[in-house]
């Protein structure tokens, strides 16, 4: 199922199309890659009720302070999967985890892979735990960023800014060859047109201040 833009480019799922398909399996990712946006409870209740089984992607949720977490207790047929990629920043250590009722755990159990996640990973992984408030503090500062980079974002008029719940934000441009301008003056950022919407798209990651503010004269100079 392809999303569509409102006109305030916040991308948003349909739940009757799931309600009249009633499929056996649906992803949902909340906030979503590369939107940014965040489904409501009211439509990821609407698709539990309807799918026969719901994996809802979570890798972005602690930039958003919104998750669905405890929905697992009415929806036994809700998988919530999270991930150290983001928040903790250890894309490279594979480690992340679902949560789901105790049926569904015992049979991913049954076909997960012995030693899944090595032992530096989980020791790596606990380390992080243990210093949560560390990564807190970053994730505290790469939200108020993200605010006024959005803020800054939507004063360059050939841009659209859809709003993020995540550690980056998807905006549309209405110029061409921007990722490659951009790429010119040093600044990666990644081409999310691919998605099915309409137009260039373009992700920017939330850097460090300095590095948000170089990216906007950058963009105000192409
Ligand atoms: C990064 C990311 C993940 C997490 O991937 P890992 O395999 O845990 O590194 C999951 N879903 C989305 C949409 C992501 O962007």
């Amino acid at each position: 199922m392809r999303p569509s833009a409102s006109p305030f480019l916040r991308v948003q799922i349909n739940p009757d199309i799931i309600a009249n398909e009633r499929p056996k399996l649906v992803f949902l990712c909340s906030p979503n890659n590369p939107t940014g946006n965040s489904l409501s409870r009211e439509i990821v209740q609407k698709v539990a009720e309807s799918a026969e089984y719901v994996v809802l992607d979570e890798a972005y949720v602690e930039f958003s302070g919104n998750s669905m977490l405890d929905m697992v207790r009415d929806f036994d047929n809700l998988i919530v999967l999270r991930s150290f990629s983001k928040f903790f920043a250890l894309a490279g250590m594979r480690v992340g985890y679902a949560v789901c009722s105790t049926e569904i755990a015992e049979a991913i159990e049954k076909v997960r892979l012995p030693f899944g996640i090595s032992h530096p990973a989980v020791e790596t992984a606990i380390a992080a735990l243990r210093s949560i408030d560390y990564y807190r503090e970053i994730r505290d500062k790469i939200v108020a960023e993200r605010e006024k980079l959005i803020e800054n974002l939507k004063k360059i008029e050939w841009l659209e800014v859809y709003p993020s719940d995540a550690n980056f934000v998807l905006v549309k441009a209405k110029k061409e060859g921007v990722v490659e301008k951009l790429a010119e003056k040093g600044f990666i950022v990644r081409d999310a047109s691919v998605i099915g919407l309409e137009g260039l798209h373009i992700r920017i990651t939330v850097g460090k201040p300095e590095e948000n503010e170089m990216l906007i004269e950058a963009l105000k100079e192409i």
